[in-house]
């Protein structure tokens, strides 16, 4: 028996909500993209970072990391996962590495400057990154959303670096139209 398959509408709304309802706003990703990419361009606006990342937000590959992640982080929660899975994640084992590699994964449809971004996110944990990484022990489980938020942040500033180009070398509003929708495929 074949299952109906999800529209891909309901699997965007349910990756916003997601992370909406762990607590990160677009706002405080849209910071540390602000962050990450004004060095670059001086005329950054928080509005940039905001769309870029909502662009990011209505990729495929994101949508199903954050929805895995997420779901992950929340059965651990509740103490839903097997043994030694549940202790593993619980306790954000510092060499458990599959958070990040989920994260990462998804970050590969931005290119090289995705993947180096990631990587300094990774290590520098900057605005709610770090809030994230570093709650209290009995607030809750955000092993995977860390690296979930730092991976949509790495995105965003890396889109936000190809489009600058974009815009330096005069490209029509078509030819950037067209770039944006080739991005979305995926
Ligand atoms: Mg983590």
């Amino acid at each position: 028996m074949t299952k109906e398959r999800v529209h891909s509408k309901t699997v965007t709304e349910a990756a916003k909500q997601a992370l909406n309802k762990r607590g990160v706003s677009i706002e405080s990703i849209a910071k540390i993209v602000y962050q990450m990419q004004l060095p670059y361009n001086d005329s950054l606006t928080m509005e940039d970072c905001i769309y870029s990342i909502e662009r990011v937000l209505m990729k495929r590959e994101m949508q199903h990391a954050i929805l895995v992640g997420v779901e992950l982080d929340m059965l651990a929660e509740k103490k839903m996962l097997s043994e030694p899975l549940q202790s593993i994640v619980e306790s954000d084992e510092p060499l458990f590495g599959v958070d990040e590699t989920i994260a990462f994964g998804a970050v590969l449809g931005y290119g090289s400057i995705g993947v180096t971004t990631f990587g300094h996110l990774d290590k520098n944990k900057l605005g709610i990154i770090r809030y994230l990484d570093t709650k209290k022990e009995g607030s809750g489980v955000n092993t995977f959303l860390d690296d979930l938020v730092a991976a949509i942040a790495a995105s965003a500033a890396s889109r936000l670096a190809h489009r600058l180009r974009d815009q330096e070398e005069s490209l029509t509003e078509k030819e950037i139209k067209d770039l944006d929708h080739e991005e979305m495929i995926g």
